[in-house]
């Protein structure tokens, strides 16, 4: 029996799903059921009533239905057919009788089984409400829709003398009596996951025994002593908290298991003539007996499954409790739970009490300071006003905290509201990323220096056309100042002259002081920072810078600034870097003779998107195409004293203000496209400085 319920429920759990056909060993399993069924139904029939109180076999064939796959039915049917006739046969019944039977107890458990297919899927159960409520609508509805038929046949044969209403009346309770017994034996030990007893603990083992000892003594003593009689209906319930215990304490397979030992005795006693049931056995009477079961039955199975969903719910629960903690403790940040009251840490991880200097026993002891004593006051405020709603976890707020032993660390926090036995708290995760703001601010010095570098290495190379601009205005102070003083040793004094000539002086030296200023702004070697900035206004400061070098390159510079160019959010100073950079390899290009005029293009374009494009052009030899991305390569030179950092710094610094930078093929020399967003920064930022600036 071991092996056809491991088969049967091999087929449940889909296992056997592969099968085309049931083992040999199960058809036979189902045709001894069946035959046992027939024959303890047969010993419940009094002739010449052709029905029993209690008919197990249809039931037994539903069961064995519902546990195996659909394609198995057919042959399950034909194994149940001779069981059917050998049992019926013996009984002296009229062939055509039994063939009729046979054809209706078939369609009984056909419709109970299809019934639940239906509505419970293939996997059936008891462990669940629904599940129940579907079995029992089964149970109701396959033996009403087949004791039509099965009357009928009765009626045609004319076997007894009962009339239609009457065998449908006695045949519906009889089987659907028997469904209710039976199936859920059947469904809930063939589901049970082998081996049963795997995990019982002892005292279970000797309270199920007890159960089931007391139930069995209890239910002889009600409906199979003497001592009861119809005259003591009360001995009736003595079973049903027995019944009630096993359904709360031991879920659907004992519950079932023993409400089939306490209906077997009822009806054993009464056919009998012992217990309250007395000369009830004859199905005519039996109403009671059944009504008395299937009220018991329903409830109980219900209250099963109840019970079961319960536990499974619990279970699920403690899962996913298990869960959370196996996270909570092997998260790699440090994780605390605090009260909403009074901010107090009831529950931290290692990480936790590592990062803020507090041990486990403190923590236990209620000394574990909430997170807001770590942090300064404006820290607070900003995890304070963290969203309060129970769901996600909130966005990352970086703060500074200081632990327990004064140290101070960056630290990532975000927080969740939750609520632990009804308590509001907040599940605060904590990532310390001390180490990697200072690897970053590390890096961001080393990049400054860099850029600093580069920048001033640019600088030096136009040193001489730089000094050359510079001397321009001095020159002009000096020989404006000697003019001045012949003037004023002249009689009378010309005073609208040395006027003018003081102008001059004046006019040479703003000159020379705008040049300072830029040269100033371009060598110094400030932090980062972003504002809004006029890149037209960066382009001419830098071609004025330049305006020597061209003179003396003889490069025709063409300028095309944009009007309505709007601010770009940037960092002035790198900004004009990359203009810088840009330019100066634009002159470099053209150094090489190319038979066509030096022309360098600066042209700004609001383009259509928002966006802010600087290109400029030139007329060097261009570049080749295969190269137009190598160029960007850090140390990827072709000049001898060059240091091949200019491009890639200048990209890197377009990137960093969310642009682009890209070298363009052109027909007649290259092509640079810096390409930025415009800001959104608000205005008050704009901290362009006003110097006056000269288009060459
Ligand atoms: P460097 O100027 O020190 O060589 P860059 O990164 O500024 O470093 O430039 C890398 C290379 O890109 C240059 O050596 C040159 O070969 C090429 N290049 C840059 N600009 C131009 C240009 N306008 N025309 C032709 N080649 C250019």
């Amino acid at each position: 029996m071991g092996r056809v319920v491991e088969v049967l429920n091999s087929s449940v759990a889909g296992r056997a799903a592969t099968l085309d056909r049931p083992p040999l060993i199960v058809l036979l399993a189902v045709m001894t059921a069946y035959y046992i069924g027939a024959r303890v139904g047969l010993a419940l029939t009094a002739p010449p009533f052709p029905l029993a109180v209690l008919w197990p076999a249809n039931a037994l064939l539903f069961a064995a239905l519902l546990l195996a796959p659909r394609r198995w039915w057919w042959m399950f049917v034909a194994a149940a057919f001779p069981a059917h006739l050998l049992a019926e046969l013996q009984e002296h019944v009229p062939t055509a009788m039994v063939l009729c039977w046979f054809v209706s107890n078939v369609c009984e458990a056909l419709i109970g089984a299809s019934f639940m297919h239906w509505l419970a899927g293939p996997k059936p159960g008891l462990n669940t409400v629904r599940a129940v409520m579907t079995f029992c609508g089964a149970a109701a509805l396959a033996p009403a829709l087949s004791s039509f038929l099965d009357a009928a046949f009765v009626r045609m044969v004319g076997f007894g003398s009962s009339d239609y209403w009457s065998l449908w009346r006695a045949r519906l309770p009889s089987n659907m009596l028997a469904a209710l017994v039976f199936v859920p034996v059947a469904l809930t030990w063939a589901t049970l996951e082998p081996p049963l007893l795997r995990g019982i603990t002892r005292a279970r083992a000797v309270e199920g025994g007890v159960l089931l000892s007391t139930l069995l003594a209890v239910s002889v003593l009600a409906f199979d002593s003497g001592l009861s009689g119809t005259d003591s209906p009360s001995l009736l319930y003595l079973p049903v908290p027995l019944l009630i215990w096993a359904a709360l304490r031991f879920g659907p397979p004992l519950t079932s298991a023993s409400f089939m030992v306490v209906a077997f005795l009822v009806i054993w006693g009464a056919s009998h003539g012992r217990g309250p049931f007395m000369a009830q056995a004859t199905p005519d009477e039996a109403l009671p007996i059944q009504l008395f079961l299937i009220t018991i039955v329903v409830p109980l199975l219900l209250l099963a499954a109840l019970t079961e969903e319960r536990r499974a719910a619990q279970e699920r629960q403690r899962a996913s409790q298990r869960l959370f903690s196996t996270a909570f403790r092997s998260s790699p940040d440090a994780m605390a739970i605090s009260r909403r009251s009074d901010g107090r840490v009831i529950e931290a991880n290692d990480h936790w009490l590592e990062l803020m200097g507090y041990r486990r026993d403190e923590l236990a002891a209620g000394s574990g300071a909430s997170l807001a004593a770590h942090l300064g006051e404006t820290d607070r405020v900003n995890v304070a006003s963290l969203t309060r709603d129970v769901g996600d976890f909130t966005r990352d707020v970086e703060v500074s905290l200081r632990d327990r032993r004064g140290i101070a660390r960056k630290a990532l926090v975000r927080q969740k509201a939750v609520e632990l036995n009804g308590e509001p708290c907040d599940i605060s995760i904590v990532r310390d990323v001390s180490e990697q703001r200072r690897t970053e601010a590390r890096e961001r010095e080393q990049r400054l220096q860099l850029t600093h570098l580069t920048r001033v290495a640019s600088l030096t190379e136009f040193s001489t056309t730089l000094a050359h601009e510079l001397n321009q205005p001095l020159t002009a102070i000096l020989s404006n100042a000697q003019a001045a003083l012949r003037f004023l040793a002249r009689e009378p004094l010309d005073v609208a002259e040395i006027r003018t000539i003081l102008q001059e002086i004046v006019e040479a030296d703003k000159r020379a002081g705008e040049l300072i200023h830029h040269l100033r702004q371009l060598m110094k070697r400030g932090d980062e920072e972003f504002v809004r900035v006029d890149l037209n206004q960066v382009v001419r400061q830098v071609l004025d810078l330049l305006h020597g070098e061209f003179v003396a390159r003889d490069i025709e510079v063409r300028v095309g600034l944009s009007s309505d160019l709007p601010q770009v959010n940037g960092d002035r100073v790198q900004l004009q870097q990359v203009v810088l950079n840009l330019v100066s390899n634009a002159c470099d290009a053209m150094r090489l003779p190319t038979g066509r005029e030096r022309t360098l293009s600066v042209t700004t374009i609001h383009v259509y998107d928002g966006s802010v494009q600087l290109v400029v052009g030139d007329t060097g030899p261009g570049i080749a195409p295969n190269q137009l991305d190598r160029i960007f390569e850090p140390f990827f030179t072709t000049k001898d004293s060059g240091l091949g950092l200019g491009l890639p710094i200048s990209r890197r610094i377009a990137r960093a203000h969310g642009g682009t930078l890209v070298a363009e093929h052109r027909d007649a020399g290259a092509s640079f496209r810096l390409t930025l967003p415009p800001t959104r920064l608000p205005v008050r930022d704009a901290a362009a400085p006003a110097q006056p600036s000269r288009t060459p």
